[in-house]
């Protein structure tokens, strides 16, 4: 069987370009070519090829002075908190940029809370906002969104499923010019029933937004701090936050990303998110598209119902005067009074929506890209 050896045991060995074998613990290096090392470990012979790609991916990125904020939302996560900074830490020094992390804690009830603390205390760049409730991850995000003052800014989950050694992946497609990149569980560690409905809410939430993206929902993303200050996220529309961008004009992209079991505790949503999404897609839709022309689509809706029953009213009115046949007693009847009244309504509802935004007028809808 073939299969990758764990990269720090490399990362210890003495040379990089070493292509004798050697002997580390109870792995014998076999031979290495271009980025290949060959490896042989208990008599099972394996290869490792991520050793110089580990380099390579620190040494090709140009931050160019550009500062990362990580943002990172939690809900009762206290046995991952340590590991997963010290992990940051790592990725982000080898960066050579200024860097911080904000751990937003959404009214952790368990010691999550100290564990920040001690975090902050032996390192500032840590810092800590914590809510006075369990607010949301998405209320978590905006709350990062906000403080952030990153050129670039990441956010990924507490829990450990994420990995800090994709940052660099990351800001690597940033800086190819794109906006916001997602992370794409490709290989994902989750119970089938969570992959399955997941792959039903990204192919619905792709149609629906014109934008084809194996997974919407990543903990793992990138963005340009433009992108972060324009977005607003409430409620649950965090699985929105692709769609958000792309609606509003910004370039988005995914990258695969690896993605590991959940370590500590459990998930943090139950079933629940299979209903909400659903109203969430239909209010971004609106909101999105229609909030500054309501009358659009409802009078849309409006003209076509309206229409159709006015036809059909019409219709049995024609009957009635020349064949003389009564039509009161006759589902059709019912029917063509049920749209044209309908249709009234969806018109109406549109235009009180037209007085609503009349009034807000002075909140901008648009972003500007740029001024000359
Ligand atoms: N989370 C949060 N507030 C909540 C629920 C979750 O900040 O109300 C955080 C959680 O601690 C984790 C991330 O959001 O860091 C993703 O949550 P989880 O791992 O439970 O989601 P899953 O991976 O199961 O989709
Ligand atoms: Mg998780």
């Amino acid at each position: 069987m073939i299969e990758e050896i764990n990269p720090e045991a490399v990362n210890q060995e003495k040379s990089a370009d070493d292509t004798e074998g050697e002997k580390n613990g109870n792995t014998q290096r076999i031979k290495q070519t271009g980025q290949r090392r060959y490896f042989r470990k208990n008599g099972n012979k394996r290869y490792f090829t991520r050793f110089r790609k580990e380099q390579d991916k620190y040494e090709q990125l140009n931050l160019n002075g550009k500062s990362v904020s990580v943002i990172v939302p939690l809900y009762n996560e206290e046995d991952s908190l340590v590991e997963l900074s010290v992990a940051l830490k790592k990725v982000l020094d080898r960066l050579k940029v200024n860097w911080e992390v904000y751990f937003v804690d959404d009214g952790s009830t368990d010691s999550s809370f100290s564990k920040l603390r001690e975090i902050n205390r032996v390192n500032n760049r840590f810092k800590c906002i914590r809510f006075k409730r369990n607010y949301g991850k998405s209320a978590a995000l905006q709350a990062g969104f906000d403080a952030a003052k990153g050129d670039y800014v990441i956010t990924m989950d507490a829990d450990l499923q994420d990995d800090p050694e994709e940052i660099p992946a990351l800001l690597k497609k940033l800086n190819e010019g794109y906006d916001l990149v997602s992370g794409w569980k490709k290989v994902r560690k989750d119970p089938f029933i969570k992959k399955f409905s997941s792959r039903i809410f990204n192919f619905f939430t792709s149609l629906m937004v014109g934008l084809r993206l194996h997974d919407y929902n990543c903990g793992l993303k990138a963005y340009v701090r433009e992108a972060v200050k324009n977005i607003r996220v409430y409620g649950e529309m965090h699985r929105y936050i692709p769609a958000i961008a792309h609606l509003s004009g910004f370039r988005v992209t995914e990258i695969a990303v690896s993605h590991y079991e959940r370590k500590y505790g459990k998930t943090k949503f139950g079933v629940s998110r299979f209903f909400n999404g659903f109203f969430d897609l239909v209010t971004l839709i609106f909101t999105t598209r229609y909030i500054k022309r309501p009358l659009h689509l409802f009078g849309f809706l409006g003209i076509i119902s309206f229409t159709c029953g006015s036809a059909i009213i019409l219709y049995l009115t024609i009957l009635k005067f020349f064949e003389a046949t009564p039509i009161s007693g006759r589902p059709l009847f019912f029917v063509g009074i049920l749209l044209a009244i309908v249709g009234l309504q969806f018109f109406s509802i549109g235009l009180i929506g037209e007085m609503i935004t009349k009034t807000n007028q002075d909140k901008d809808f648009y972003i500007i890209d740029k001024t000359l």
